[in-house]
């Protein structure tokens, strides 16, 4: 690793993380409140049919295709009145912090330029459901409205998984897994510093890169470089 970047995590982790905040307890908190808000959600269903149903793999290629976009614009391009939350975190934070050079964390703490903030997560819980159970419900029925909402909960779970193990040192078992040594190495490519605003914005999956034309594909070599490390 660099002198800079060691330089710039260590003031990281001295000067924004704060002194009590616990990684653990934020993993934890995503991952719980995103899976009981979707359980929630999906328990008022009843009786849906087809239609309903196909709002499933929907809402996870509309969830993909949203953060593409998300990803490709106000992540990486300043724009006004959000660049604080939006350009800073990302690209002036979470881009420095890790490079393609050095993708993994070191511990827990290292939790907090990895993880949406927690209130991201609530906004989702008291805004972003809430707006999808209406837009769905209007179009489609009460079904459907919990279906999108819950879909919205899923998806965001899905993100906040898939990017976590994009972080995790090359021989961890999860990359067993040949999608996440894929998705690992595609989102390690857009850590590269001349790749990360034009090229691999997709986090779950890389489909709308390739739809788009923003992919760079991982070399075969690498990829083959997670399947032999000795994976723990
Ligand atoms: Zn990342
Ligand atoms: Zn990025």
């Amino acid at each position: 690793m660099s002198y800079q970047i060691e330089q710039y995590r260590q003031n990281y982790r001295d000067q924004v993380i704060p002194r009590h905040y616990s990684g653990v307890l934020h993993l934890t908190f995503t991952l719980t409140s995103l899976s009981a808000t979707a359980i929630f959600l999906f328990s008022r269903v009843q009786q849906p049919g087809w239609l309903d149903l196909l709002l499933i793999p929907l809402m996870l290629l509309l969830g993909e295709l949203a953060v593409y976009g998300i990803h490709k614009f106000p992540l990486h391009r300043p724009m006004r009145l959000v660049s604080r939350f939006t350009f800073k975190i990302h690209s002036l934070q979470h881009h420095r912090f890790f490079t393609d050079a050095c993708v993994t964390w070191r511990d827990t703490r290292d939790f907090h330029i990895m993880l949406f903030p927690p209130f991201a997560i609530i906004g989702y819980i008291l805004v972003g459901a809430p707006l999808l159970y209406g837009i769905f419900w209007a179009l489609m029925g009460p079904n459907a409205g919990w279906i999108g909402a819950g879909m919205g909960a899923v998806y965001f779970l899905l993100y906040e998984l898939v990017h976590f193990c994009s972080h995790l040192p090359e021989d961890h078992w999860v990359m067993r897994i040949g999608w996440m040594r894929y998705q690992r190495e595609f989102h390690r490519l857009h850590h590269d510093p001349r790749y990360m605003a034009s090229h691999n914005f997709g986090v779950v999956y890389p489909l709308w890169d390739f739809v788009f034309k923003s992919a760079v594909k991982p070399a075969p070599a690498s990829l083959s470089r997670l399947t032999t490390s000795k994976v723990r």
